[in-house]
């Protein structure tokens, strides 16, 4: 990936990831609620035995998809959870319910599956949905069971993202040897959903059999330059959708658009042919503080066992959920893995002292400014790491933010109207067209905080050109979903 010269793939390993499984546990809190759709409420009491694959909560009646015991085992406790957007990356001041259990069998579950071909469309709906499948995607899969603001004939177009993400982020799925089950697999999305066009998008850098998919009139595969922001639903949206569309609020299943993360093809192939539900997630590891590897780990399991016990107490180091460039730092291990959680990445923190650091990021940094001397070295291996090498600053009116930006906004412009609080103004700017890549904080020599600020800029906008899903807190204090329905009822109160 290269922005104007300077090469994020000079922090790339070029290793292989290692495929490893985790599954020796003793505990696991399962969270009740796994991706887009509001809390749950408990199924099962403490002091009851649970197996592994059995649904623990669900709630048809709220939008929602059921969520699953992981591992066999006694409940011992009903917890709550911090929570955290699952777009923006900001920690929300409602929780989540959690089922913790004593885990008395590391064994996966038995389940048999069925013939898809010969089954109904409807009939692969329902099994996407009881495998805890459904909470995908940013407004849920839609089936007949309330799993999604939006029903299956608002569904034209089904997309696997199979970019990319960013610097240090893996692929998840082994195309050489899982190649035929993911193939299967979105052969069951294109049976599930009959009246909608399949479309896998991936990056060049992914080698594989592409032309035994292409031989399906349901299945289009389009191939995308490898750059970070391309993985952004919204870029994926341009691509398939046009242009203009881009630019339009409303979610994207308001355009018919359902973008679904790379593992779904192989996990809806487990669910209806092996029987076996979404229980286990995988998680690329990598940066330069860890060893690179793909591993697989119950839901529920601790992030820091995920992590792996020769890095976990390493406390100089910093994680962050998602990529380098857009992901959001976790401040705590101990929080449980969830169905969305796909990459991690730890990055070292500096050593020693950080003073004037900005004018000399070294021979091994990597910089967006030929005024350092790491230009001097462009061979040179770089080396990430977790400091801003230097402190925030004023603006110092470059325009590389601008430059850089894929979308063709002002990151700047935002953040100073932004933080004059000139509303209309802001929205002139059009924050909601970012696709929160972060590369304008990125390559600000002065370290303002950019990206966030549009982000912020964006969830604030007004009606109909918002596109994240909103949270609240409901009387218990847990997570609830408010829906444009909710949006609608409380606007017409207030007038
Ligand atoms: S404003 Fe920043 S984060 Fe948003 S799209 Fe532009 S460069 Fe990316
Ligand atoms: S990149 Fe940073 S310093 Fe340069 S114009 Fe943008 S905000 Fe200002």
């Amino acid at each position: 990936m290269k922005i104007f010269g300077l090469d994020l793939q000079q922090y790339e390993t070029k290793k292989e990831p290692d495929f490893r499984v985790r599954d020796k546990l003793e505990t696991i809190t399962v969270p009740l609620k796994g991706g887009f759709g509001t809390s749950l409420s408990p199924r099962v009491e403490v002091g009851d035995e649970v197996e592994a694959g059995e649904i623990i909560a669900r709630n048809d009646d709220s939008t929602s998809t059921p969520a699953l015991a992981s591992l066999a085992g006694e409940v011992i406790e009903i917890v709550k959870l911090d929570s955290y957007h699952e777009e923006t990356g900001d920690k929300l001041e409602a929780k989540v319910p959690g089922i913790k259990i004593n885990v008395s069998s590391n064994q996966g579950t038995n389940g048999s599956g069925v013939d898809w071909e010969k089954e109904k469309p409807k009939n692969l709906r329902e099994l996407l949905y009881l495998a805890g499948l459904t909470s995908f995607g940013q407004t849920g899969v839609p089936t007949e069971f309330n799993s999604s603001l939006f029903s299956p004939t608002e569904v034209e177009h089904v997309l696997i993202n199979g970019v990319k993400t960013e610097p240090f982020v893996h692929h998840l799925i082994d195309y050489g040897e899982e190649f035929t089950l993911f193939k299967t697999g979105l052969e069951i999305l294109a049976r599930a959903f009959p009246k909608s066009q399949i479309h896998f998008v991936l990056d060049r850098n992914t080698r594989e059999n592409l032309e035994e998919l292409s031989s399906s009139q349901r299945i289009k595969i389009h191939i995308v330059e490898y750059e970070s922001y391309m993985s952004k639903s919204k870029m994926l949206a341009r691509n398939i959708l046009g242009e203009e569309k881009l630019d339009e609020g409303g979610y994207l299943l308001d355009h018919g658009l359902l973008v679904l993360p790379e593992i779904f093809p192989l996990a809806a192939y487990r669910a209806v042919v092996e029987g076996t539900p979404f229980i286990r997630g995988r998680l690329s590891l990598s940066g330069p503080a860890t060893e690179d590897r793909v591993v697989e780990t119950p839901i529920g399991a601790p992030i820091k066992y995920a992590l792996g016990e020769d890095i976990m107490d390493k406390a100089e180091e910093l994680t962050i959920m998602g990529g380098p460039l857009s992901g959001n730092k976790l401040e705590n291990l101990d929080l449980p893995v969830n169905k969305n959680m796909d990459s991690l990445v730890q990055l070292p923190k500096p050593q020693g002292s950080q003073v004037l650091a900005w004018l000399h990021p070294g021979l091994g940094k990597n910089s967006y400014t030929n005024a350092f001397f790491s230009a001097l070295a462009p061979n040179r291996k770089k080396v990430a790491d977790s400091g801003l090498h230097g402190e925030e600053r004023p603006c110092v009116y470059c325009g590389w933010c601008s430059d850089v930006c894929p979308v063709d906004i002002l990151p700047f412009q935002i953040l100073k109207t932004y933080d004059h609080g000139m509303v209309d103004e802001v929205n002139r700017l059009q924050p909601q067209r970012c696709v929160d890549c972060g590369l304008c904080s990125y390559v600000c020599p002065s370290k303002l905080p950019l990206s966030e600020t549009v982000k912020r800029a964006k969830q604030d906008q007004p009606g109909e050109n918002h596109n994240y899903v909103e949270y609240e807190e409901d009387e218990e204090g847990l997570m609830s979903v408010i829906t444009p329905e909710d949006e609608k009822g409380r606007g017409e109160e207030s007038e």
